[in-house]
């Protein structure tokens, strides 16, 4: 990808802060820097304390949104899941309700709740009523024998509604372990251990589907080139960007040949806000293709204080002389 100038993304750069609905991940505002290009916006939104060579994989992202543009779709509509954060069973039922007509919800498992667990799985799963389906992700909290029993504890619990669980453990090599041993028919999801280790490989021996993210892949084009090396069946997530960052990812569930059910994308509505005026959030659990654009209003209403716009500005740069070196 030839990249534009540091000039070309700053002329039209800017810094917001969007508070989120519930703390998540550990934060409770999102700063994200946005630009403009030929083919329109871009965001580089790599989480504070990550360093430049893993932000140099979310610039790259952005900058192909703005300047390089996407593969042509193979659908216009991708079906999206709740994202249910850590919390007590209510907030559990209230975050669901902002995910208008999904039929599936992730839920984030051993957490600081983790005793409420299964009260939130009953929870949702009522919540959800017939042909609901749920995923849990534990986020690599376990090991090999708490994931044994942990994911067959759950099974006795949602039976057939639980539809896989995400990245139970935090190595490969324990996950493959725990798909060995696992004596419950219940699928296994790899997330970010294929950031960390070993995506250039097949991984299918070890898992049955698997879990990618836009901006921590670099880009669409390298995400595709990823699903395929991989060769399961791929389900599209997102790292709790604003509509902008978003699009991104749905141009990723619309060109994958494999795509997996429902994909996490439905974020945007975790945010208190966002930067477009029609949000790309779910309708009757799916979200059309279209395009986007930031409104002058929002982007104002967000920015970010000065202190914080210069501090992401200093990161572009030395993130973007980073890329640049490569
Ligand atoms: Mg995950």
């Amino acid at each position: 990808m030839s990249l534009p100038s540091l000039a070309e993304l700053s002329d039209s750069l800017r810094v917001v802060a969007i508070p989120l609905k519930q703390k998540f991940r550990g934060i409770t505002t999102r700063e994200v820097v946005l630009f403009e290009g030929p083919y329109g916006w871009g965001e580089f939104s790599p989480f504070v304390e990550y360093g430049v060579e893993e932000s140099s994989r979310w610039l790259a992202a952005g900058i192909e949104s703005a300047f390089v543009g996407w593969p042509a779709p193979k659908r216009d509509s991708i079906e999206i899941n709740a994202t249910i954060p850590d919390g007590t069973p209510e907030e559990a039922v209230a975050a669901l309700n902002f995910f208008q007509g999904c039929r599936t919800a992730k839920i984030k498992v051993a957490g600081a709740h983790s005793s409420l667990d299964t009260t939130r799985l009953i929870e949702i799963e009522r919540a959800l009523g017939d042909s609901g389906k749920i995923r849990i992700d534990a986020n690599g909290s376990w090991s090999v024998d708490e994931a044994l029993k942990q994911i067959s504890a759950f099974y006795e619990v949602l039976g057939n509604t639980l539809e896989y669980v995400e990245q139970p453990c935090a190595t490969v090599r324990e996950i493959s372990q725990v798909h060995e041993k696992l004596s419950v028919p219940v699928p296994l999801a790899i997330d970010e251990g294929i950031r960390k280790e070993g995506y250039t490989r097949d991984l299918s021996d070890i898992a049955d589907v698997a879990i990618l993210k836009v901006a921590p892949m670099g880009g669409v084009k390298n995400a595709l080139h990823i699903a395929k090396e991989l060769d399961m069946p791929i389900v599209v997530s997102s790292a709790l960007e604003t509509s902008i960052g978003m699009r991104a990812g749905l141009a990723l569930a619309a060109a994958l040949p494999n795509l997996f059910g429902a994909c996490g994308l439905g974020t945007v509505d975790l945010l208190g806000g966002d930067v477009i005026s029609h949000s790309l959030v779910a309708e009757d659990g799916a979200i059309s293709l279209r395009d986007v654009a930031p409104s002058l209003e929002l982007l104002d209403r967000w920015a970010a204080p000065s202190d914080r716009i210069e501090w992401w500005q200093h990161r572009l740069t030395t993130t973007f002389e980073f890329l640049e070196s490569r």
